[in-house]
């Protein structure tokens, strides 16, 4: 039977019109939460560690802040929208000793839940609001009176007025006017890491540098590289979003589709499909968040040299070139607009 998909009709905003929501964080997805829930009507607080650089913009940007455990304390909904790797700490530092019994505790993605890290307290709802796409895209739908489907999950033990709050809260978030669908935490943070990992970050970047070098060490233009393998991308897969891969292929040209037949399955092929379900059996059997664990705990040293190494990658420099003299790229920027970005 194909999934049920909740809209604007099935979720109801009255069930948390009177509670108050604490949002923990403030960044990428914290403050399109906080925003979108505060547009709809209802009552959003902020909280944040006693330093954090979040709190000014806020604070700005309309909200009362608070510190996390005071924030906990006042509210009956709390979200954690603070880095994956940093949640245990925050619940056990400051959430779970003010966590009592009718107050719900909602997340914005399963790992943290799912792999153990924080165990879900007894006598409390434990929800998922994950919405399937970047924060600053979650605000910018709804702004447009449009929004970004959403996923919910009620962990084991929850009652029955959980999903009620859950879809609320998607409704408020913009969720319900594109579809929400029920899931687990396990599905949802395991599709998600996989989806993240093989297809649209992963995937998807490997698959443009690997363009991009193969046309430059060829002897052509960075330029003509950075349009064809980079922006371009967007332009297609805006296609395939609105009319599905066929629909993409009807509108490029009869020479463009054969090609595409012909030639995308010497680049992902049985080999990659292979790698691919070993990424996917890391993720089921822990082991890569037990990496990643051991990866925050050693202060990141891979990370950062990652980050490093793709910021001085010969393709940000020309696109850097390139997006300056397209104004209506250069605004959308999100890096240094946004609250925290890290
Ligand atoms: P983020 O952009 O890095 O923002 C983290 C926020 O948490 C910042 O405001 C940060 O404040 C604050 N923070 C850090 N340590 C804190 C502490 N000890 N106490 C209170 N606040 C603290 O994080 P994110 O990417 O939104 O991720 C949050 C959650 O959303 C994760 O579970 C993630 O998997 C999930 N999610 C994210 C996306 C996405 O689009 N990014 C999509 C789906 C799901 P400072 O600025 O002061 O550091
Ligand atoms: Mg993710």
């Amino acid at each position: 039977m194909p999934a049920k998909v909740y809209t604007d009709k099935d979720a109801d905003l009255r069930v948390i019109k009177k509670k108050t929501l604490a949002i923990i964080g403030y960044g990428s997805q914290g403050h399109a939460h906080a925003q979108n829930l505060k547009d709809s009507g209802l009552n959003v607080i902020i909280g944040l560690y006693k330093k954090s650089k979040s709190a000014a913009v806020a604070r700005k940007q309309g909200f009362e802040v608070f510190e996390t455990a005071e924030a906990v304390e006042r509210a009956d909904v709390i979200m954690i929208a603070v880095p994956d790797m940093k949640q245990a700490e925050v619940y056990e530092n400051d959430i779970l000793p003010n966590l009592t019994e009718g107050k719900t505790l909602a997340f914005t993605h399963g790992l943290a839940i799912h792999f153990g890290l924080i165990e879900a307290p007894k006598g409390i709802d434990v929800i998922m609001v994950a919405p399937k796409g970047p924060g600053h895209v979650v605000r910018s739908q709804y702004v447009e009176g449009k929004g970004v489907p959403a996923l919910i999950a009620i962990n084991e033990g929850s009652s029955k007025d959980a999903k009620k709050v859950a879809l609320a809260w998607a409704k408020g978030v913009g969720g319900t006017r594109a579809g929400v669908i029920e899931t687990t935490f396990k599905e949802e943070c395991e599709t998600d890491l996989f989806g993240e990992q093989a297809v649209l970050c992963g995937g998807a970047s490997a698959l443009v540098m690997a363009g991009f070098e193969t046309l430059v060490e060829a002897g052509y233009q960075p330029e003509m590289a950075y349009f064809e393998c980079l922006h371009e991308l967007k332009l297609i897969v805006d296609l395939m979003v609105e009319s599905g891969i066929s629909g993409m292929r009807f509108s490029i040209s009869e020479t463009a589709e054969w090609g595409d037949y012909i030639s995308g399955p010497r680049v992902i092929n049985a080999q990659s499909k292979k790698a691919m379900k070993a990424i996917l059996k890391d993720i089921q059997t822990g082991k890569f968040t037990k990496n990643w664990v051991k990866e925050y705990k050693d202060g990141l040293p891979k990370y950062k040299q990652f980050i490093e190494d793709g910021q001085n990658h010969q393709i940000e420099k020309t696109g850097q070139r390139l997006r300056s003299l397209m104004p209506w790229v250069k605004k959308r920027n999100i890096k240094g607009t946004q609250a925290s970005y890290n």
